[in-house]
């Protein structure tokens, strides 16, 4: 008798026996199959056939093939496992994650052939406004994925030999791409992409954002008429999911788009990954499965042997570090490839001046002088509302969210005091509840209030806001993005939103605000990723044909970081910030995982992690440091409090085989019901 091995979406670290029902079947591992399980019926994946079980065999149920899907090959469902092993989640929540939520339920897309190759057929994948390009002008803003792209068909000395390096790489090799925004990346990134088509492979291209795909897809077509593109992020409605998943399945779609969840998309003919922004932190997915994509692309690309090419203006410290020691190749594009000067970036000392509203006479003058010349600013302040919070001046009361550690931001725009973590939202109040005082004030700044001030202070100046409250839809963000591009914003207030990806012909100005509280973060990534963000921000500014300006008002204008950024000088700011690390015993220089607990009351997350700790000092594993269990920094969201455990070790497989221990140990604990608790490997966020 075959005994099927499955993966269920069961928070258990372990293959479930069927039988098979009704005939055998030749191809079995990969197949999806509908099994009985408690009172209902689940959707699994046949991960492995053995002869034998544990279970006696009157008391295996049996396992009903789903028709008509083809097996998932078997490098597939060894992604899935090393998944698993690695970030030691339950193998059947890897599998139901990595498939599509279709594929999930076990249905087949409906008329999947007809649609998946239709010719052309990457326009039905398209997301809408990508598929009217009259939402965007015809130049500048259409093909802005990594700056303009004069040079379509011939490379600068330095992306020939990146091309060179890429193209010929015979099997595996990860390349880190270094190129300053408007370098051309992009275009090594295509034609890399396009020696592989000529070979009949496949090629995978992950980027950061939904947002960013739209553009992305179409420089790809345009690119590739004749070759079949799919993609693949959160926002493609299931059945597309689907049918793009079974195109690069059967080997019908040449490149794969898409965002994180991408690296999962079965590929027979893969022969190269590009991950472009790869420092960008979301490619981690912060639930669930807590996987780096990037991460995991490189065991895919490992495991084809294949080339990987990793493409960023300020790559992660780790990249950075891995290219420096050898592990990874290093490629160096840098300079644009329009012929552009960098911006010049200068510090303004707002320790010396009274302020107008957080705006210094600086940036004032430098804003006026812009609307003088018809050119654009823009205002970056990373915090979106009125302000971070609403106070009572007479006796002390603050706009507290209810729900968690944390203030509600007033949105002046619509009345509403709004948690920016658990999205509880009431009205402002017109006095304050615990004294009655009439006159709450607001403290502190977001976009709104700077959007008020410079409303104030340029009348007749047309003012666009872009953060996630004025752009809370795509079609919002089309049309903003549209408008900009159509020259019909003289200053724009905006977010990290702005940060990305788009190049603003006429932007000659960029103004940084409230950046200094990144400085002095606890994080150790709080310096790292503030450096990319202002990079990349500072990088939307001269983009055309007229050179760019960066003003950062500062109380700490001689800080590293700032010279850093003066200087454009990414490389001295990373090692001086890696031998920081060295010095502290932090990555890439140790392997961390967080232990993360969450309960009603914090003793009980506290007490969750104190019985964790026992059970890995039980094992006593060498190499291995366990911090006390400590509140997360927001200790308290939506209700549960929160509390978490670092581990860490110099030696990655000394960390991987105790925390495959440690977790045999935790899923035998009793629990209170009332308790979660979650294992987060190589954390981001602390
Ligand atoms: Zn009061
Ligand atoms: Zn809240």
């Amino acid at each position: 008798m075959k005994i099927l091995q499955i993966a269920l979406d069961v928070p258990l670290p372990r293959l479930f026996d069927y039988r098979l029902a009704g005939e055998p079947a030749d191809s079995l591992v990969g197949r999806l199959a509908r099994v009985p399980f408690g009172p209902g019926v689940k959707i699994g994946v046949v991960v492995q056939v053995a002869d034998t079980s544990d279970q006696p065999a009157d008391k295996l149920k049996s396992a009903e093939l789903v028709a008509d899907l083809p097996a998932l090959p078997a490098d597939w469902l060894e992604l899935c496992g090393f998944c698993a092993r690695y970030y030691h989640f339950p193998v059947g929540q890897v599998t139901t994650f990595a498939l599509p939520p279709l594929l999930r339920r076990g249905k087949k897309p409906r008329n999947p052939k007809a649609k998946a190759s239709a010719v052309p057929p990457a326009p039905t994948l398209l997301a809408p406004l990508a598929r009217n390009p009259g939402s965007l002008p015809p130049t500048g803003g259409a093909s802005a994925w990594d700056g303009p792209a004069p040079t379509f068909h011939s490379a600068t000395p330095d992306q020939a030999a990146a091309i060179k390096a890429i193209t010929q790489a015979s099997g595996f090799q990860t390349f880190l791409l270094h190129g300053v925004t408007g370098s051309g990346k992009t275009e090594v990134y295509l034609r890399a992409i396009e020696s592989v088509l000529a070979l009949g492979g496949q090629a995978l291209m992950l980027v950061p954002e939904i947002a960013l795909t739209p553009q992305l897809e179409s420089r790809v077509s345009a690119r590739f008429p004749g070759a079949q593109i799919v993609s693949a992020h959160s926002g493609v409605a299931d059945a597309a999911r689907a049918r793009a998943f079974l195109a690069a399945q059967e080997g019908r779609a040449d490149i794969v788009l898409g965002t994180r969840l991408s690296v999962f998309m079965p590929m027979p003919r893969l022969q190269l990954i590009v991950v472009d922004e790869e420092h960008d932190a979301s490619f981690k997915q912060q639930e669930g499965l807590r996987y780096s994509a990037r991460d995991v692309a490189i065991f895919r690309a490992k495991q084809r042997d294949i080339p990987i090419v990793l493409g960023s203006a300020t790559p992660s410290f780790e990249s950075f570090y891995h290219a420096g020691s050898g592990r990874y190749r290093r490629l160096d594009l840098p300079l644009r490839a329009v012929a552009l000067a960098m911006p010049r970036v200068a510090t303004v000392d707002t320790r010396k001046q009274k302020l107008q509203d957080g705006l210094s006479a600086e940036l004032i003058a430098a804003i006026s002088e812009r609307l003088r010349r018809g050119e654009q600013s823009l205002i970056f302040l990373n915090r979106r509302g009125y302000a971070p919070v609403l106070a009572c001046p007479s006796c002390g009361w603050i706009s507290h969210c209810r729900r968690c550690a944390a203030n509600l931001v007033l949105h002046l725009a619509d009345r509403r005091l709004r948690c920016h973590h658990c999205g509880l939202e009431v009205a402002v109040p017109h006095a304050c509840p615990d004294c009655g005082n009439l006159d709450l004030q607001p403290f502190g700044r977001g976009t709104q209030r700077l959007e008020a001030k410079l409303v104030e202070l340029f009348p007749s100046a047309r003012i666009l806001r872009i953060d996630r409250d004025s752009a809370d839809s795509p079609k919002k963000w089309h049309a903003l993005l549209a408008a900009i591009h159509a020259g019909e914003a003289d200053i724009l207030i905006g977010t990290q939103m702005l940060a990305k990806g788009h190049d603003f012909p006429l932007l000659t100005l960029v103004g940084v605000v409230g950046a200094d509280a990144a400085l002095f973060a606890a994080d150790f990534r709080a310096p790292e990723r503030l450096f990319s963000q202002l990079m990349q921000v500072g990088g939307r500014s001269g983009r055309a044909a007229l050179p760019g300006e960066v003003l950062i008002q500062t109380e700490y204008p001689d800080h590293p970081l700032y010279r850093a950024l003066i200087e454009h000088d990414y490389s001295a700011f990373a090692q001086e910030q890696l031998a920081e690390r060295d010095a502290a015993g932090f990555p890439p220089f140790a392997f961390q995982a967080l232990l993360r607990a969450e309960a009603p009351e914090l003793a009980g997350a506290l007490a969750f992690l104190a019985t964790a700790v026992e059970a890995a000092e039980a094992l006593a594993a060498p190499d291995i440091s366990l911090y006390d269990p400590v509140p997360m920094r927001l200790a308290r969201l939506k209700n549960r409090e929160r509390a978490q455990l670092l581990v860490e070790s110099r030696s990655r497989p000394a960390l991987q085989s105790f925390l495959a221990d440690w977790m045999t140990q935790l899923y035998t604990l009793k629990m209170p019901r009332d308790l979660r608790w979650h294992l987060d490997v190589d954390p981001l966020e602390f």
